[in-house]
């Protein structure tokens, strides 16, 4: 087998984005190219989506 790695493009901005082997599902990658949280919604086959915006709301 050979140790590829995978790549998908960026659903905001179009860019390959990289995607270990190793990647867990629901793991966030952040884009190279416009900086948007990616998250890893499905292994096989590999589908990411935008990952919602949390609002952190620690009450300060
Ligand atoms: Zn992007």
């Amino acid at each position: 087998m050979e140790a590829t790695t995978n790549t998908v493009p960026c659903p905001e901005c179009e860019a390959v984005v990289p995607i270990a082997d190793d990647t867990l599902l629901n793991e966030i990658i952040p884009c190279a190219e416009c900086g948007a949280d990616l998250e890893i919604t499905g292994l096989d086959p590999l589908t990411i989506e935008v990952a919602p915006e949390i609002e952190e709301d620690w009450g300060e």
